[in-house]
């Protein structure tokens, strides 16, 4: 297996690191070390600009300052550690948060974001800045740079029939939504599901929720046979959000009705159960990290109906419910770490679908620009939307 050469130790790369919180990033070179044991070095094509890096970049989850974000990557593995085994120099991969020493108890349960077990390389990386001082490699990946040093745990190979962007917005967004419909919440199909936030997030799960219906439906028809009516119950799928201009990309992913979410909640939920024929839905996911939402998105739902939260909130958030009401009616609220995610299983799973076309990638974009163009994409990405993508030269 090749390893780096000693003349790659700190090489100097782009990056845009976040010196404060809340103000553009600075565009500048660090020295990224060549790669420790068990890590490898990738150098990005493609970049994607998640709600976590918002989150992040406006302080409201703390953390260490200079510091480097995102976490939605792909690009060409350039140099690897001693002992690195998934990959070699010369591969095309996906890069996320997502982590795991595949031997501990969370990781043998399939409860990989549990994996507590230190991994290089460590938090306080050994990034540095020109003047020797360390840039926090924020969620143990950095992204935001021309090229990032991760454990081996965070690549996948990519095939040829899935691009470097949607390798990159699968590496959180997608597999988040996804999970959360088909691995945590276990949505069959016939039930009704609703998505607040038809953003990165939101979309794909409006995906994975409209693939399970379409699934069940292709399954029907092929057991009624050639020219025969399938006669299926089919769950729909509803988008809601804030943004009248996301009703294309919902309905592009899937979404059979689109909602506007105004301020007078009593007429959304009318529409709401208007288009489910007067019942509540069996589930709800919450693709925005709004708490205010929680008690309304639970009154949406049916008797024993589950609400998924999967958009994260800044830390000092609390939601309030009726605990009684809760208990009463049966429903669920689950919390959604990344969708409960399984990388070996979710990833191939995710770019079987995209290479057969049954996942779109176009309507989860917004805009594409060249990586010096990051502050603008944050910007844009502030304001909503899909997915602001970074492209290297
Ligand atoms: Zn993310
Ligand atoms: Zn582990």
């Amino acid at each position: 297996m090749e390893t780096t050469t000693p003349q790659e130790a700190g090489r100097p790369i782009r990056a845009a690191v976040a010196r404060a919180f809340a103000t553009p990033l600075s565009m500048e070179t660090i020295l990224l070390p060549a790669p420790p044991a068990g890590t490898l070095r990738v150098r990005l094509t493609a970049l994607a600009i998640c709600g976590s890096d918002l989150t992040f970049l406006s302080g409201a989850w703390g953390g260490a300052l200079p510091a480097l974000y995102g976490h939605e990557a792909a690009g060409i593995v350039e140099a690897i550690g001693a002992g690195v085994s998934r990959v070699s120099i010369g591969t095309r991969v996906a890069a996320g948060l997502l982590r795991w020493c595949g031997a501990c108890r969370a990781c043998a349960n399939a409860r990989i974001t549990d994996c507590q077990s230190s991994l290089p390389p460590d938090a306080m990386a050994t990034i540095r800045d020109q003047a020797g001082k360390p840039v926090w490699q924020a969620m143990a990946i950095g992204a935001f740079a021309e090229a990032i040093l991760v454990h081996e745990s965070q690549v996948m190979p990519l095939p040829d029939s899935v691009s470097d962007e949607a390798g990159a917005l699968m590496a959180c967004g997608g597999i988040t939504g996804f999970g959360s419909v088909r691995n945590l919440a276990q949505v069959q199909a016939g039930e009704s599901v609703l998505v607040v936030g038809a953003g990165g997030v939101g979309l794909n799960c409006i995906q994975a929720a409209a693939l399970i219906q379409k699934e069940a439906n292709t399954e029907a028809n092929k057991q009624a046979g050639t020219g025969a009516r399938a006669r299926t119950e089919t769950g729909k799928v509803i988008a809601l959000d804030r943004d009248g201009e996301r009703a294309t990309a919902a309905q592009a992913c899937g979404a059979d009705t689109f909602i506007l979410m105004d301020e007078d909640e009593n007429a959304v939920a009318g529409r709401v159960r208007q288009a489910l024929g007067g019942e509540g839905a069996d589930h709800l996911f919450l693709a925005v990290g709004v708490a205010s939402l929680v008690p309304f998105a639970l009154s949406l739902l049916r008797r024993g109906g589950t609400l998924t939260l999967v958009g994260m909130a800044a830390s000092s958030n609390r939601a309030e419910f009726d605990m009684t009401e809760l208990a009463d009616s049966g429903k669920r609220i689950l919390g959604s770490k990344m969708g409960k995610p399984m990388p070996e299983q979710d990833f191939p799973t995710l770019y079987k679908l995209i290479g057969a076309g049954k996942l779109q990638i176009a309507p989860l974009i917004a805009a594409r620009r060249p990586f010096a163009e990051i502050n603008d994409a944050i910007a844009a990405a502030r304001t909503g939307g899909g997915r602001q993508v970074l492209t290297f030269d």
